[in-house]
This record gives structure tokens, sequence and C-alpha cells, in this order.
């Protein structure tokens, strides 16, 4: 269990719904919530830095971190890996450090099983069409990866009720201000 006084949030849903927009809102605004970095084996998007939005690795060190157990869930998406550093999470949880995670619904099935104590938010698109129309406007995709994303979106649309909250992220403030509260009110 983690300690009283800290929280560990899990942001999951589609690709595409806007969950990284959310997430560099929360870095900008409210810097007492710490966000995990996440390693992935996908190349780096324009603007991104190693480090910041990701830790970006080869297979070979995304492997040496699985053999030695250094994360806490690991999931393969649209072709690539994608995990979570355990140590960084345990430490800010063990300090009483409101913690965010923000990973794919495979992710969050494993952090559920592993911390049952986690709070586990979906945010759902305000409709599937517009959820096309963001995951097909971001141009920073080829026209396979698009379709795989879209068919992992479904998937994972399915698999709302599993959630403890659901957020429409029909507006970046509205839903960056009901997760902060979420801490607020529950750690
Ligand atoms: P993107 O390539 O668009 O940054 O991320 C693709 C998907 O991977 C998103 O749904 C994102 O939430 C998810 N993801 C990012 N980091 C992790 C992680 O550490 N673990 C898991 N399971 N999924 C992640």
């Amino acid at each position: 269990m983690a300690p009283e006084g800290s929280r560990l949030v899990v942001l999951s849903g589609p690709s595409g719904v806007g969950k990284s927009t959310v997430v560099r809102r929360l870095r900008a605004e409210h810097p007492d919530v710490w966000v995990s970095v996440s390693a992935t084996t996908r190349y780096p998007r324009p603007g991104e830095t190693d480090g910041v939005q990701y830790l970006f690795v080869d297979d070979a060190r995304f492997d040496r971190m699985v053999t030695a157990g250094e994360l806490l869930e690991w999931a393969q998406f649209a072709g690539h890996r994608y995990g979570t550093p355990r140590g960084p999470v345990v430490e800010h949880l063990r300090s009483g450090v409101p913690t965010l995670l923000e990973i794919d619904l495979q992710g969050a099935r494993q952090v559920r099983a592993a911390m049952p104590e986690a709070h586990l938010v979906f945010l759902a698109p305000p409709s599937w069409e517009e959820l096309v129309r963001r995951l097909t406007g971001r141009g920073t995709e080829p026209p396979d990866v698009i379709a795989q994303r879209l068919a992992a979106a479904r998937v994972e649309l399915a698999a709302e009720p599993e959630f403890d909250t659901v957020l429409v992220n029909s507006s970046v403030t509205e839903v960056t201000d009901r997760l902060v509260a979420l801490f607020a009110s529950t750690a």
C-alpha cells in the first residue's frame, strides 16, 4: 500500500484522445504533481526531448530493463514498447508526492494488479468521430501507424467500465482541474 498522504493516479484512454496535452498542462500548472517519465522504443517526435516526455531507448536497453525487473509495467503499443520505470514511482510515493502515470490500457491493468490502491482515470473522447479527426489530423504518423492506433483505440474504448473515474476530454482546462481535484480530494 502507498503510505498515507500519497496518491497514485493512472491516466489512460485511447491514443489521440489528448492525454499528453492534459499532462503538458498539468506539468506547467501543477508542479506539485510528479509525472512519471516512461521508457519507449519509439522515435522522438519533433519537439520531444530525451528524458522529458520519454526516455528514448533502443530494443536492447528495453530488454535489459525488463529482465532486471526495472519496469513497474510495460506494453507493446503500435509496434513499439513502452514501460514505467519502477524506482522513481516508488520513491515519489514513499515521499508522499502525488504521482501520475500516463499509460495505455494494458499498462493500467498491470498497475491495478500490482498496486490496487491506484486510482484509474479514463480519458474519453467527446465522440468517435472526434477521435478519428484528432488521430488523423496530428500529421506526425504514417497511415499504417494511424490505422494501428485506431484499431487499438476501439479496443481501449470498450474498457471504459474498468476505470474508477471517466473524464470526457471536451476541455483541457476542465479535465486538468478535475484530475488535480481528484488528488486533493482523495490524498
Ligand atoms: P505515444 O507514442 O502517442 O506517445 O504513446 C502511445 C501510447 O503509449 C499512449 O496510449 C500512451 O499513454 C502509452 N504509454 C506511454 N507511456 C507508457 C508506459 O510507460 N506504459 C504503457 N503501458 N503505456 C504507455
